[in-house]
């Protein structure tokens, strides 16, 4: 018999499932909150990105194969924090990883993820999914999607931390 996983170890197993849209780590998205145990079942937070969004079914699904995999004799509860997640909580990897994909996460002004300039213009209202804006850089013309603004307004006020601009 191996001793159960701790909730430690457990938060590693949810940490290396990745949103479905996005290949980033739910951990390096904020999304993972934490992990705990009460009366005998393993409590995984999380606070979604989005709300409304039909990722979280998703994500949900997968965390649950991925901690049945790793502890097959827990019962595990996703319990959702609406309201919880913060741009900041992605970590600098997940940033990295949401540029390399070609996102950009609400909480700044919004910048081109490909050559990083700063003139862009929203594209329309949403993106392909609920919570994510298309903007177009015109800087090197690159499409990108901003991430956590539309939809969102609710968890997220847009950025008020623009530098103002005359002109
Ligand atoms: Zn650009």
């Amino acid at each position: 018999m191996t001793a159960p996983l701790t909730p430690d170890q457990l938060a590693d197993v949810v940490a290396g499932v990745s949103d479905p849209e996005i290949e980033v780590g739910l951990r390096d998205l904020g999304v993972l909150r934490s992990v705990s145990r009460a009366d005998g079942r393993v409590q995984v937070h999380l606070a979604p990105t989005r709300l409304a969004c039909p990722a979280q079914g998703e994500i949900a699904r997968r965390v649950r194969s991925a901690l049945a995999e790793a502890a097959p004799d827990e019962d595990i509860d996703i319990v959702w924090e609406r309201g919880a997640w913060q741009p900041t909580a992605v970590t600098a990897n997940g940033r990295q990883a949401l540029r390399d994909g070609g996102y950009r996460v609400a909480g700044s002004t919004p910048r081109c993820p490909y050559c990083g300039g700063d003139d862009v213009a929203r594209a329309g209202s949403f993106g392909g999914a609920v919570c994510k804006v298309p903007f177009d850089c015109r800087g090197c013309g690159s499409p990108f999607d901003v991430i956590g603004t539309a939809g969102c307004h609710a968890l997220l006020p847009y950025p008020t931390d623009r530098p103002g601009r005359s002109g």
